[in-house]
């Protein structure tokens, strides 16, 4: 994997300064060519991984195949060379950013897994995070496993070869038993597609329709691309298996427990033009910057989202206030790894390679910003000097997300709590820290309502996971606490 430079995608924008999605996962049954169904799933679903990807298809007469690639999916998978190697009618996949495992690492560590049990082969790709990974893997490694990777996704395929149940989908259930954190699972053997979310439905995994055959997907947009019909949601602990013949069979093989969907999916991770249950992910959107509105009004001339995640958020606030929508900062949608390495002066341009601010509309005016979230600030303070140089007479930051303060452990990338810019800080020291005019959050009740929580959070059981704001974390992270993370006090 080459070293992030600015030219990449990602890294020019965010500096390490946004959450990075965790993984994207797709899977699809009864279909001519699954591969090039998982292809395009993986695809629409690359803003959840862009670092690599991997498919595992299986043929009645070639067996399994598979093959994983560095890159994005359009970069390796659009080869007719290589989509010839994956033949059949069942295949998954995943694209990753790695959220555990070494970073920028290896190709052992790019999913999906497969292991060889005595009753046929079964593939696995996980998205989500093992919070008790390290004991698991320990105990598992003093038993004779051998890992071929540093993922903590790999434990659930020696755990299945453990378990003494008579078929791949009871040895699955048997290893998610002993898994704690957040997983949704997208699995194949032979003939069945296997699709699994743990018991509180931390990320998220849908179901579609497609011609006679069936889709597993992170998002609703990848059941789009392939034209499937979107059927729904898979249940939080509910294990679906899926046969082109006989169809879909739901299990509920866990205790069952509160959901609790992780509430960023909303704010920040899934894509605008997918649904969550039955809502629009672009409308809640639009929602939280009406609620952002209400609670944090300001005296300004224009509203301008931070593109593209704030856009929607941006669209709902200038509706509620009343005040005009412009698009004061402007993205450069070419941006890729096409260029050659820059020079250090490039290079130090950073956010600028990516974003441009609109000068004729800016000047002068008193300006509201509206961003998804605040991570270290340092993307911040960069836009809020290139809205300053172009004349702008004042910035005002709204936030469409509660500070973020805490860490995630169930699949996101978040850097360590001292860097988290609200983990220090206060909101007035932080508006300080950013030389602003002003600075404000959406409350968490606030958020609530706007994904559809009309009293708001309920503080005895909150709805969602929403630990990386509040300090609440539904699983114990047991591996981190462990290396030294210190857990909120209880109040
Ligand atoms: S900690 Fe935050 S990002 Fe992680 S699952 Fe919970 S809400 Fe989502």
């Amino acid at each position: 994997m080459p070293p992030a430079h600015p030219f990449d995608f990602d890294a020019a924008l965010s500096d390490g300064d946004k959450l990075k999605e965790e993984c994207g996962i797709f899977g699809a049954v009864g279909v001519t060519d699954a591969a090039n169904f998982v292809a395009l799933g993986l695809h629409a679903l690359q803003h959840r991984g862009q670092e690599a990807g991997g498919i595992v298809t299986h043929d009645p007469d070639e067996g399994f195949n598979s093959a994983r690639r560095f890159g994005y999916v359009r970069d390796n998978f659009t080869s007719a060379r290589l989509m010839e190697t994956l033949p059949g009618p069942i295949g998954i996949g995943h694209v990753r950013y790695s959220t555990a495992g070494s970073k920028g690492a290896a190709i052992r560590d790019v999913q999906p897994f497969f292991g060889e049990f005595s009753m046929g082969g079964a593939a696995i790709a996980h998205n989500g995070n093992i919070t008790n990974a390290d004991a698991l893997r320990r105990e598992l490694i003093e038993r004779g496993s051998i890992f071929q990777s540093s993922s903590d996704s790999e434990c659930i395929i020696h755990l299945m070869a453990r378990s003494l149940q008579r078929n791949i989908p009871e040895r699955m259930e048997d290893a998610l038993r002993r898994v704690e954190g957040a997983f949704s699972i997208v699995a194949m053997t032979r003939t069945k597609l296997i699709g699994v979310r743990d018991p509180m439905g931390v990320r998220p995994l849908v179901l579609g329709k497609v011609g006679d055959g069936w889709c597993l997907a992170s998002e609703t947009c990848a059941l789009d691309i392939i034209g499937a019909e979107y059927v729904r949601e898979i249940e939080p602990g509910e294990m679906v298996v899926i046969t082109a013949d006989e169809g879909v069979q739901s299990h509920q093989p866990f205790r069952p427990q509160p959901s609790k969907f992780c509430i960023f999916e909303h704010v920040y991770f899934s894509r605008p033009d997918s649904l969550i249950g039955s809502k629009s992910v672009y409308e809640t959107r639009r929602q939280i910057g009406v609620e952002l509105a209400r609670e944090n009004p300001v005296d300004a001339d224009l509203v301008c989202p931070v593109p593209d995640s704030g856009t929607p958020a941006a669209i709902g606030f200038a509706h509620e206030s009343g005040i005009p929508f412009g698009m004061g900062i402007i993205r450069n949608q070419y941006m890729g790894r096409t260029f050659i390495e820059p020079s250090e002066h490039i290079r130090n341009m950073g956010v600028r390679l990516k974003l441009n601010v609109n000068r004729a509309l800016i000047r002068g005016k008193r300006v509201i910003l509206v961003d998804d979230s605040v991570v270290r600030g340092t993307t911040s303070r960069k836009i809020k000097e290139m809205i300053l140089d172009a004349g702008a007479a004042e910035v005002h930051f709204r936030i469409a997300s509660p500070p973020t303060a805490w860490p995630c452990f169930y699949g996101v990338d978040t850097p360590e709590r001292e860097k988290l810019l609200a983990a220090t800080m206060t909101e007035e020291e932080m508006r300080k820290h950013l030389s602003v005019d002003s600075l404000k959050f959406i409350s968490l009740d606030g958020l609530y309502r706007a994904v559809g929580e009309a009293e708001g959070r309920k503080s005895n059981c909150p709805q969602y996971c929403d630990a990386c704001f509040s300090g609440e974390y539904p699983v114990t992270p047991a591996d981190m606490i462990k290396k030294g993370f210190q857990m909120k006090a209880a109040e």
